[in-house]
């Protein structure tokens, strides 16, 4: 009929999706996880191991000094308030800087420690006297090296001999120069390029490659030809790390390219239980009715602190215009927003100086709020189709309230997040 005629062109205009803006959402939702992200995830699973060779002995350390790093590596770590390995930490850590240096692929989600792994494994690498390229890392965007970067400045702060330069676009160098700094962190379109085409590095005295954020990278055309052409310039002994946040088999086919001969290491995602969590719903046949249900119940909701979901940044822009207009102070977290806003406004959330969070699916994945104690989903989570996505509504009510989505969105990306259903379906409260 001509209103969910309407309503549908209304969210094809509401949201341009494109195969380029889920990826470039991809990006920015991975830096948004590193803004915003202080600590470590809780995960109480048991990493995977697959070894290259199975024989071999396994070795895990559950702290650092058992790593007999440099002294001033061991000082960086304890000074960024790290007391012992992460879960992935404790098997990655021995692999990676054991001798002959071994190749890995490792894969937990976000906030694991995985940077900060491959961060340490660099800098053990390095001989500081040595003032050429001896590491390679690349990222999929301009903001996430940058993120990287700081994190090697943080840990290395104890280790000044030992430099960092940036390969990313805008970093004009004179034509001819040798760069001198031992780590080179960037974007694969310009790392190939100060690789092969200008000679500021030469390929063949790096040690370490570092492929970060692999699903986010072959989201993006032309990061997969460019990083294995530069894999392909580096010596047979260099060492290959690769890591991911989610492993479907595109990345998978993509980083044994990168990583011959890897050992595998996997973390699974905590599992949630729902014991604890009480589910009610109210069934509703309008928007108005689903905003009245909300407004019957926000005395009861903002005791302690809520989330809303909304299904399309619009509904979402909506409810919290109707929620303030009531009176109430709401926060909103839209997809308009830029990474550094949307960071801000979720800081501010977790600081308690705002009660209730309005969001979208995709705003929100990834949020960790431990206080929240009420979820609403003003709209029920429902796929591209229209069809219901539970795994989306596990995700969202789930006691880690930690908005994970399966895989890297394939079947949840922006697409079905950010487009309003034509049908109103009935709120459901939790
Ligand atoms: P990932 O790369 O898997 O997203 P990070 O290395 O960025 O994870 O670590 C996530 C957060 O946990 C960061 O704030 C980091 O400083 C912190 N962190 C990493 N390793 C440890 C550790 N061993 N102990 C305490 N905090 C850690």
């Amino acid at each position: 009929d001509s209103s969910s005629a309407a309503a549908k062109s209304e969210a094809d205009g509401d949201s341009k999706t494109t195969d380029d803006d889920d990826k470039e959402d991809k990006a920015a939702q991975s830096l948004l996880n590193k803004l915003i992200r202080n600590n470590l995830v809780n995960n109480t699973n048991q990493v995977e191991v697959l070894q290259k060779d199975p024989n071999s002995p396994l070795y895990s350390v559950k702290s650092f000094e058992e790593l007999r790093l440099k002294p001033q590596l061991l000082q960086g770590v304890y000074g960024m308030g790290f007391n012992r390995p992460s879960k992935i930490q404790e098997t990655a850590l021995p692999m990676m800087l054991a001798e002959p240096p071994q190749n890995l692929i490792a894969q937990s989600q976000s906030g694991t420690g995985k940077t900060a792994a491959f961060v340490l494994a660099m800098l053990s690498h390095v001989d500081p006297n040595n003032k050429y390229p001896q590491c390679l890392c690349v990222s999929p965007t301009y903001e996430l090296a940058l993120q990287t970067g700081k994190v090697i400045e943080q840990m290395g702060k104890h280790y000044p001999e030992v430099r960092l330069v940036y390969a990313i676009r805008g970093n004009k160098l004179q034509r001819g120069m040798k760069l001198q700094e031992q780590i080179v962190i960037g974007t694969p379109g310009t790392m190939l390029d100060w690789c092969a085409k200008f000679k500021f590095i030469d390929p063949k005295k790096i040690k370490v490659f570092v492929l970060d954020e692999a699903d986010v990278m072959i989201a993006t055309q032309g990061h997969q030809d460019q990083s294995i052409r530069i894999q392909r310039m580096l010596p047979k002994n260099c060492q290959m790390l690769l890591f991911s946040a989610t492993f479907e088999e595109t990345v998978w086919n993509f980083a044994q390219r990168i990583v011959p001969d890897p050992n595998i290491i996997k973390l699974k995602r905590e599992e949630e239980t729902l014991d604890t969590i009480k589910q009610y719903y109210v069934l509703c046949n309008s928007r108005e009715e689903k905003f009245q249900a909300l407004c019957n119940v926000y005395g009861a909701i903002t005791i302690a602190q809520a989330m809303i979901f909304c299904h399309t940044r619009k509904t979402a822009g909506w409810l919290a215009g109707e929620l303030s207009r009531e009176g109430h102070q709401v926060a909103l977290l839209s997809g308009e927003m830029q990474v550094e806003q949307r960071a801000a406004v979720i800081d501010r959330f977790r600081d308690g100086k705002e009660k209730v969070l309005v969001t979208t699916n995709v705003c929100a994945r990834g949020i960790d709020v431990e206080q929240v104690s009420v979820v609403i989903n003003f709209d029920l989570p429902v796929d591209k189709d229209g069809n219901p996505d539970n795994e989306t509504y596990l995700h969202r009510i789930g006691p880690h309230r930690s908005i994970w989505q399966k895989g890297t969105g394939h079947q949840h990306g922006r697409q079905q997040d950010e487009h309003e259903h034509p049908q109103q379906d009935p709120g459901a409260f939790q």
